[in-house]
């Protein structure tokens, strides 16, 4: 099937109140023009340099969202046009794109990263880690930078019911941390393997890439 058919079986396949982000990191710029051909406007990249490069190339209607682990040295170089950063995980990395939506007299919107997988490769905030940032004095004054809500990985397996816990715990901690901030509206969970428990789970964000662009090969 073409990017445009795959796009649109899984767009219809997705309830309404469920944003897709088609993650398009090593794809080509046409890969990318063909999802936007057929309607798609929001993207996710897992390399900053990588983004910058399609977003000064490509349509400037497209939402850019950057989904990878995330250096401090690197937001400068998107501060300007990203539109969500969904894997902030550590309040340093908070503080600099603050600093980076200061200098361009923005507010970037972002989403913390847990870690709810069982693998300790993937990146993210503990509880007491995230109960830290959202409750210090820094994080009150801090003009430039909305957090939007919480973003997570469940493990890599074919046990649905461990990515069932995962993302059940993942929306817990979101239902706890609307008591501190009661404005969110994202709760970024589910990939091509397992977007569909991640939405009877509650997700409201989707990042799916191998499903609409076929398979990366990494060189
Ligand atoms: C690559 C990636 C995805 C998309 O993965 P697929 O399995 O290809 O859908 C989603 N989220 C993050 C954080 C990624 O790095």
């Amino acid at each position: 099937m073409s990017i445009a058919e795959n796009l649109k079986k899984i767009a219809t396949s997705i309830p309404k109140h469920v944003t897709l982000v088609a993650v398009s990191k090593t794809k080509p710029n046409e890969d990318l023009l063909e999802a936007y051909k057929a309607g798609q406007r929001i993207f996710g990249e897992n390399k900053v340099q990588e983004m910058t490069k399609k977003w000064e190339a490509l349509p400037n209607d497209i939402e850019w969202h950057m989904i990878g682990h995330l250096q401090r040295n690197k937001v400068k170089y998107m501060a300007e046009f990203v539109s969500l950063i969904h894997g902030v995980d550590s309040f340093r990395l908070l503080k600099e794109i603050d600093k980076q939506g200061a200098k361009h007299n923005r507010v970037i919107s972002c989403l913390l990263q847990m870690h709810i997988a069982e693998e300790d490769t993937k990146f993210g905030l503990d509880k007491e880690e995230l109960h830290a940032i959202v409750n210090s004095d820094d994080f009150k004054t801090m003009q430039n930078i909305e957090i939007k809500g919480l973003m997570g990985m469940a493990t890599l397996t074919n046990n649905e019911d461990q990515i069932r816990k995962e993302f059940k715990s993942l929306k817990t901690i979101y239902h706890n941390l609307e008591k501190t901030l009661p404005n969110l509206d994202t709760l970024s969970m589910g990939m091509s393997g397992d977007f569909k428990i991640a939405i009877k789970e509650g997700s409201t964000m989707v990042r799916i890439g191998s499903s609409i662009f076929g398979s990366r090969n990494y060189s």
